[in-house]
C-alpha cells in the first residue's frame, strides 16, 4: 500500500490523506480525514483535492476539528457516494462544527455582496451537508473494519472526546496515522493509547520542537492570576474554541473553585456553539479520564462552576458589557480572529483590573500575539483603545502533545513520515527521530510513500 498527502503536509492545517493498495477488485481508496486549511492558508480550500472524489471507497475519520473534516462537504458535492467512519463522539460534534462552518461562510458571502462585489461562489452548501450526514456511520474504538483489501481500526488518541488515531493493515504491512496526538499531563482526557509497531507512521508534529511545560505549573499560574484580577473586583476574559478547550476552563474553574484557590464569581459563556458542544458531554461521559468519569458518578456535572451562565443571544452578550466585576466571560473565537471576545476586549481593555488570559495558539500578527507582546494601544472596530488590562499566556493548555511525548509515543517504530506541523518544527522532530536511529521525513504534498 502507499499514502499521499493532500493536506497538512509540512503546513498544520488541511489534514487529508489517502491510502491506496490494489486487491482482485482492483484499486481500492482510502481516504483519512478531510480537512479544512484554516487561518492564511484558507485560500487552499478553493483548490483541487489532487485525486478524484468519486474513486475514493471509504473515508475514516480521526476527530471532529475543523482541520480534520472540513471539507468533506466538498467531497461529497465532488461525488463521493461512500460511507463515512468515525467514532460516537465524532460523529455527534460533527454537525456543530460544520453548520458553525456554513454560518460563517453565509455571513461572509452577504457581507460580499454588501458592499457590492461579485461574491465568489460557496464551496457547499446546506444540501452537501445533508448529504454528508447520511454517509455517517459511527463505530466503536478498538473495532476491526474491513474495507477491499484493508483491515481498519480506531483508537484512543486523547485530544478531544473519541478522538482517535487510525491503524491500517494490509495484508503482513501495517500503517499507523496519528490524527492529532493528545496532551499527556492534562486532566479531563484519556491519554493516547500506545501505537503497535508499524511498518510507517504519520505522525503529527505541531509541537515537534519543544515539550510544554508541566500542567500542574500552568494550573498554578492560573489560579494566581484568577484571584489577583477577581480579587479587585477585576472581569478576567478567556477567549477559547467552543469544542473542548471552554469545557476543559470550566472543569478547572469549577476544581479550583471546590479547592478555594479561587473565588466563586459569575462565569459567563458568551458562546451558543460551546452550550451546543457541552449538552453533547453527558452523552460520551465513557470517553473521558477516569477523574471525570468518576465525578459524573456521583452526580457532578465536572463542566459547571457553582455561578456558570450562559449567553444565548447578541443581546444577552452585549448585556455583559453593563456589568461589573469580578467575573469571568469565556468566548470565542480563541484566536481572536472573530467572534463575541472582540466586543469584550474593546469595552475592558482599557480597565488595569481586568485580564486577558491565552490558552491557545496565537498566529503571527493576530491581536492576540499583539497583546501579549505588550502593545499600549490596539485598533478594534474602526477605533484606538488603549490597553491598560493585563494579557497572559498558558501555554500549557495545549491540546497537543509536545516533543517529549511524540517522542515516547514512536519510541517502538523505525519509519515515520512527518505531518501537521511548520516545516522548521517537523525538521526539529525529525532530527531528534534520526539520532535515536530512526528514519524520519516529511510528507510532501501529492507524493506517494510506499509503506
Ligand atoms: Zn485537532
Amino acid at each position: 500500500m502507499r499514502i499521499t498527502s493532500y493536506g497538512a503536509a509540512q503546513t498544520v492545517t488541511g489534514s487529508c490523506h489517502l491510502v491506496e493498495a490494489s486487491s482482485l477488485a482492483g484499486e481500492y481508496k482510502l481516504l483519512l480525514d478531510c480537512g479544512a486549511y484554516q487561518g492564511a492558508e484558507d485560500d487552499r480550500n478553493a483548490e483541487p483535492f489532487g485525486f478524484e472524489a468519486s474513486r475514493v471507497d471509504a473515508v475514516v475519520i480521526s476527530h471532529a476539528h475543523h482541520d480534520h473534516i472540513g471539507r468533506l462537504p466538498v467531497l461529497v458535492r465532488q461525488g463521493y457516494r461512500g460511507q463515512i467512519y468515525l467514532s460516537e463522539p465524532t460523529m455527534r460534534f460533527l454537525p456543530v462544527i460544520l453548520e458553525d462552518s456554513l454560518r460563517l461562510m453565509t455571513e461572509e458571502h452577504q457581507r460580499w455582496e454588501r458592499t457590492g462585489r461579485k461574491a465568489p461562489e460557496p464551496l457547499w452548501d446546506q444540501d452537501d451537508l445533508n448529504e454528508l450526514y447520511r454517509r455517517l456511520e459511527p463505530v466503536p474504538l478498538h473495532q476491526e473494519l474491513a474495507f477491499g483489501p484493508f483491515t481498519v481500526r480506531l483508537r484512543g488518541a486523547g485530544h478531544l472526546p473519541g478522538s482517535a488515531f487510525i491503524e491500517v493493515q494490509e495484508g503482513r504491512q501495517r500503517l499507523v496515522f496519528s490524527g492529532d496526538l493528545g496532551n499527556r499531563n492534562k486532566e479531563v482526557l484519556p491519554d493516547p493509547e500506545d501505537p503497535p509497531p508499524a511498518e510507517l507512521v504519520l505522525c503529527e508534529g505541531t509541537y515537534g520542537d519543544r515539550p510544554h511545560r508541566p500542567f500542574d505549573e500552568t494550573i498554578a499560574e492560573f489560579a494566581r492570576i484568577l484571584s489577583e484580577h477577581l480579587s479587585q473586583g477585576g472581569k478576567v476574559f478567556i477567549p477559547s474554541f467552543a469544542l473542548e478547550r471552554t469545557q476543559e476552563v470550566l472543569y478547572h474553574l469549577r476544581k479550583l473553585e471546590q479547592q478555594n484557590k479561587i473565588p466563586s464569581v459569575p462565569i459567563y459563556v458568551d458562546s451558543p456553539m460551546a452550550e451546543r458542544i457541552s449538552q453533547i458531554y453527558p452523552q460520551v461521559k465513557r470517553y473521558f479520564s477516569p477523574e471525570v468519569q468518576a465525578l459524573y458518578e456521583q452526580g457532578t456535572d465536572p463542566f459547571s462552576p457553582r455561578q456558570l451562565r450562559y449567553a444565548h443571544t447578541v443581546d444577552d452578550s452585549k448585556a455583559l458589557n453593563e456589568l461589573s466585576g469580578p467575573l469571568v466571560i469565556v468566548a470565542g473565537n480563541g484566536m481572536l480572529s472573530g467572534g463575541r471576545i472582540l466586543h469584550h476586549l474593546r469595552h475592558g481593555l482599557s480597565d488595569p483590573k481586568n485580564a486577558l488570559v491565552i490558552t491557545s495558539y496565537q498566529p503571527r500578527g493576530g491581536l492576540g500575539r499583539i497583546l501579549l507582546e505588550g502593545a499600549e494601544q490596539v485598533r478594534m472596530f474602526g477605533e484606538e483603545v488603549r490597553v491598560k488590562a493585563q494579557s497572559y499566556t498558558l501555554g500549557g493548555f495545549s491540546g497537543h502533545a509536545g516533543q517529549d511525548e511524540l517522542l515516547d509515543w514512536l519510541r517502538g517504530e523505525h519509519r515515520v513520515a512527518l505531518v501537521h506541523g511548520e516545516p522548521e518544527k517537523l525538521q526539529i522532530l525529525a532530527r531528534a527521530l534520526g539520532s535515536r536511529g530512526q528514519k524520519a521525513m516529511m510528507a510532501e504534498w501529492g507524493k506517494p510513500i510506499e509503506v
